[in-house]
């Protein structure tokens, strides 16, 4: 299929740019879903792919998830995202990453990008020394550094909006919740619900890993095969997409579902096979928005207390989804794609119309703040 038609089958973006540069061996593609709402963001992956087809319907997809992610979390960003062609362990070069951050500038803030799969702070510096619109740089550059403290903060408020929903209660204290993945997010995620006096249950392939955490916290372990099917109140995966599949659901023990990794649900008829058992499931897009949202705040000039304020909201964007799924009789998934739509036309229509006169620009905050 030629790459026109790939774009045209894989959703309506508003621009998609091939970046070539032979000097330094750049393929790189930038594709921009939709600027409705504002600046399309969204992380440059740098990945392998076998095909350029296999890298364009990739970027395509992505950047339309960002679109959903922004819109139902309340910020002003579009969704956008970046794939660079190439081996993330071999083929890094500071002239790769520069030549790309020319691509990201001639853009001139219509994309903004960040860190993703396979890029990390030292490219995102790279990127920085070309153009201005660069989220993810380091903190002694206004940055805002790792993201997972935040986005693990966020799932804390998506599993206690959930468990308000599910089980009528604001306390999380001796809860049983079970969390698959003790990576960046998980860990972090453990430490809060500890606090909160919940029961934890660990889970992670790496057993060095639940063996510090089992150290660190008074916290259960078993082996990953089994984590999934623990008899708890809540399941949190945060380490694996498909995570509730054909094989998975007849087996699952738990009452709600909210975690931080991406794609939870193999397709999203799971969705709906969830809600006919009775499984809450909190949206992955909507949970896990935590570091999105802490990126937005390096945007208008960064504070780490702000980022930390403005990941609570995920947990009355979760309730949003919950009401919007009882209103229209759906699934939460579903659900959430609503909530992210009603935004995007509602919004991105008032902010056409008025175009200049209510919008904020980030250009605009940023000069605020630099003052
Ligand atoms: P990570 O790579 O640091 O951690 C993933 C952990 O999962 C690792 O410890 C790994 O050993 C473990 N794991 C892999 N397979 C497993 C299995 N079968 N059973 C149990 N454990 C398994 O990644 P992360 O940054 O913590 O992100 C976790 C998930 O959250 C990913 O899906 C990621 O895309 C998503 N996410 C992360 C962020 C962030 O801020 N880091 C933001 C949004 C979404």
């Amino acid at each position: 299929m030629g790459s026109f038609e790939l774009i045209s089958k894989h959703g309506d973006h508003e621009e998609v740019v091939f970046c070539h540069d032979k000097s330094v061996g750049l393929k790189a593609i930038i594709a921009i879903h939709n600027t409705a709402l504002g600046p399309a963001l969204g992380g440059t992956r740098m990945w392998n792919y076998k095909t350029e087809e296999e890298a364009l319907i990739d970027v395509l997809r992505l950047s339309k998830g960002m679109t959903y992610k922004a819109a139902a979390a309340g910020l002003n960003l579009g969704g956008g995202k970046a794939v660079v062609i190439g081996d993330s362990k071999t083929q890094k070069t500071e002239g790769l990453f520069r030549a790309f951050g020319q691509f990201v500038n001639s853009l001139n803030g219509k994309y903004i990008t960040a860190e993703d799969v396979g890029t990390g702070e030292q490219d995102m510096e790279y990127i920085y020394m070309e153009t201005p619109w660069v989220t993810g740089i380091p903190k002694d550059f206004g940055g805002s550094g790792d993201p997972s403290p935040y986005t693990a903060h966020g799932v804390l408020m998506g599993i206690k909006a959930a468990v308000k929903e599910k089980l009528k209660t604001d306390s999380l204290k001796g809860l049983r919740i079970a969390v698959q993945g003790l990576g960046n997010v998980g860990t972090h995620l453990v430490r809060y619900l500890v606090k909160e006096s919940a029961t934890v249950i660990v889970a992670d392939i790496d057993e060095v890993k639940v063996k510090r955490m089992a150290d660190e916290l008074k916290v259960q372990t078993v082996s990953p095969d089994q984590i999934t099917a623990q008899e708890c109140e809540v399941l949190s995966p945060c380490a694996l997409g498909a995570v509730v599949n054909d094989q998975s659901i007849s087996k699952l023990k738990c009452q709600v579902i909210a975690g931080g990794a991406n794609n939870q649900l193999g397709e999203s008829k799971h969705g709906d096979q969830l809600r006919e058992l009775g499984i809450l499931y909190a949206p992955d897009y909507v949970v896990n928005a935590g570091g999105l949202m802490n990126v937005f705040v390096e945007l208008e000039g960064y504070s780490p207390e702000r980022a930390f304020e403005k990941t609570r909201r995920v947990y009355d964007n979760c309730m949003r989804v919950f009401d919007i799924a009882k209103r229209d009789n759906v699934s939460t998934n579903q659900a959430a794609d609503r909530l992210a739509e009603e935004r995007i036309r509602t919004v991105g229509a008032l902010r056409q119309r008025h175009q200049g006169k209510t919008s904020r620009a980030f250009t605009t905050l940023r000069e605020v703040n630099n003052r």
